[in-house]
């Protein structure tokens, strides 16, 4: 099992600016000098590792980077401007590769970690720097460094931050294709086909990663060496959403059969947070909707969603639900280290 999140991007580094070629011009003066500036330094092409991003996205929707060009340089001694560099933010465990996808460029493990991937070219020097005692006159300028580009690969091992539990048919797949992206249009840029278990999900600004336990699970058996890499794959996830489907009559014994696998399998998964919903109440009548419903309130002792996997029914609620536990599990790590740090300190 290999779970990749990758994007081929182009990158363009900025064009530094030539310099010029000017004298200068006064009413009263004869022999003005020259006074050509420089030319700016083109912007560089930057990678930078930042919190709050799980997964590459973004680079989904937008492929070309390009760095601002620097400004020619201009008469009466001014420099032109440096172009804008350009930033790729990237989540931690991104890693980058040349246009091959095998020779690694930067291995982003840390957030505020910064690699420059291409500099800006130099801007050229004006004819004012050319001036010596024996040529007081220059017309010449440099030009500035040509841009250079490449295509480089991002790659992303993805690791779930929620899970989909449920029976078989509960609508875990469903629930799956209706909220994960939907596949870049232009055929183009080769994107990975994520694993069908495995959906990336964006939400307004927030993007993270669900995955289907029952079929990771069987997938997992599929390979060798089983059991941890699938573990892997789950070892950050926060919150489960548990799928029942609400088209069955016994919706509890289903709610208790998934509760009980969770439990066997262990490795924390019946520990986690879990969100509840009943899937499918496009198919049912509101009375039998809300019988189901406090049927399963009653026995998770919580809170219950009424969703349509199909019709997108209250889908976004149970993402923003994902999100608050996603959150809440960040706040918790950082008042732990926080209140670590307060026990190591002494007057
Ligand atoms: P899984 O086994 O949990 O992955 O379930 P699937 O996603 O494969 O869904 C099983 C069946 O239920 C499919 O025929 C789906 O079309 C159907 N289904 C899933 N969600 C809904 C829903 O919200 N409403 C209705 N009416 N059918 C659904
Ligand atoms: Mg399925």
């Amino acid at each position: 099992m290999k779970f990749l999140d990758q994007a081929r991007v182009y990158i363009q580094s900025g064009a530094g600016g030539a310099g010029s070629v000017s004298f200068r011009r006064e009413k009263n003066l004869e022999f003005g000098g020259p006074d050509g500036g420089n030319g700016g330094r083109g912007g560089d092409v930057i990678i930078e590792c930042v919190d709050g991003l799980n997964t590459l996205i973004d680079y989904r929707y937008r492929q070309h980077f390009k760095a601002g060009t620097g400004t020619h340089g201009m008469g009466r001694q001014r420099s032109g401007p440096e172009g804008n560099d350009v930033v790729l933010t990237v989540p931690v465990g991104t890693q980058v590769f040349e246009e091959d996808n095998e020779t690694m460029i930067a291995d982003m493990t840390e957030v505020g970690q910064k690699v420059v991937l291409l500099e800006g070219g130099n801007g050229g020097f004006g004819n004012m720097h050319f001036k010596t005692s024996t040529n007081q006159s220059p017309r010449r300028a440099n030009p500035g460094i040509e841009a250079v580009d490449k295509w480089i690969w991002l790659r992303l091992k993805l690791i779930a931050d929620a899970g989909l539990v449920g029976l078989p048919n509960a609508g875990k797949s469903t629930f799956l294709s209706a909220v994960s992206a939907a596949k870049p249009k232009i055929a183009d840029y080769p994107f990975t086909t994520l694993h069908p278990n495995l959906g990336v999900v964006k939400i307004g600004e927030r993007d993270f990663v669900l995955a289907d336990i029952p079929g990771l699970i069987e997938g997992a058996h599929e390979g060798a060496g089983i059991g941890d890499r699938f573990l892997g794959h789950i070892e950050r996830t926060r919150s489960i959403v548990h799928l029942i489907d609400g088209t069955q009559e016994d919706v509890v014994g289903a709610y208790k059969t998934i509760r009980g696998e969770l439990a066997a399998y262990g490795h924390g998964l019946d520990t986690k947070i879990e969100i509840l919903a009943l899937n499918k109440v496009d198919a049912i009548s509101e009375e039998d909707r809300e019988e189901k419903l406090a049927a399963l309130r009653k026995a998770s002792g919580g809170e219950v969603l009424a969703i349509s996997a199909v019709s997108h029914l209250n889908t976004d609620k149970v993402l923003y639900k994902i999100i608050g536990t996603i959150d809440a599990a960040k706040k918790q790590l950082e008042d732990e280290a926080n209140a670590s740090l307060e026990e190591d300190w002494a007057p």
